[in-house]
């Protein structure tokens, strides 16, 4: 009796559904360090989805409330490994130095506007996602800033992400607040919060500037000292701070 009137109580008042929450509990999951640094193979779940198995079903569930809003939620990537991140990185580097005639310090500086270091990618954890909408017809790089944006194809989509995909644990990593340092503002990379939370602190825990010392590719031998502790300061910890 007492629960009946509760559920009634709850249901018809203001309350509503918001006030149970969606998101289930992580337990405490210990990562190694090929794991943090996406070197080794983790069970992905979902065809062009590629999300660790909660994250692959928070992702749906979004999916599935963004059709019914409208949109047609597309990932544009999600999984990454570290050998994938790694030939990213020098395609760019090489094509930086030798085309562009950059000199490699400016090259790097030019590559951590968007891309990430081999090993500190959050593409490496199988939470993260860069998504956009199949709906509105668009040219070039869908990856553009300027397609969120008011006016842009994606604007409305990106709007319903502002208010509802925080609900299915879903947060904005590298937000346009002024304050934040690192990757340029990415409208469309998301993270799946309730697991890449403890991966980012377990990351934290392990000495990821001894981590990326160790790393060889090419144009790693022009990181120094302070690069490295400002990249991992700004970069890696310049994120959404409720990723923190
Ligand atoms: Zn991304």
């Amino acid at each position: 009796m007492l629960r009946r009137s509760f559920i009634k109580k709850t249901t018809a008042g203001s309350l509503a559904l918001a006030s149970f929450p969606l998101i289930p509990i992580s337990q405490e999951k210990e990562y190694s360090i090929v794991e943090l640094m996406g070197k080794t193979d983790i069970k992905l779940y979902g065809e062009g989805i590629n999300l660790r198995e909660e994250a692959h079903n928070a992702f749906v569930e979004m999916k599935r409330a963004a059709y019914s809003a409208g949109f047609d939620m597309k990932i544009v990537s999600s999984f990454r490994d570290y050998y994938r991140q790694e030939a990213i990185w020098e395609r760019k580097y090489i094509r930086y130095t030798e085309e562009d005639g950059m000199k490699p310090i400016d090259a790097i500086d030019k590559i951590i506007e968007y891309s990430t270091i081999p090993g500190t990618s959050r593409h490496h954890w199988g939470t993260d996602i860069d998504i956009i909408d199949g709906y509105p017809k668009s040219s070039g790089d869908v990856l553009v800033p300027e397609k969120f944006e008011e006016g842009g194809p994606f604007a409305p989509f990106k709007k319903w992400l502002d208010a509802n995909s925080e609900k299915f644990g879903f947060h904005l990593v590298y937000t346009d607040s002024v304050i934040r340092r690192g990757f340029k503002y990415e409208p469309w990379h998301y993270s799946y919060a309730p697991i890449s939370k403890p991966m980012l602190t377990q990351f934290r825990s392990k000495n990821i500037f001894r981590l990326i010392q160790n790393e060889t590719f090419e144009g790693s031998e022009h990181f120094t000292t302070g690069f490295l502790k400002n990249y991992i300061q700004d970069n890696i910890l310049g994120v959404n701070p409720d990723l923190l």
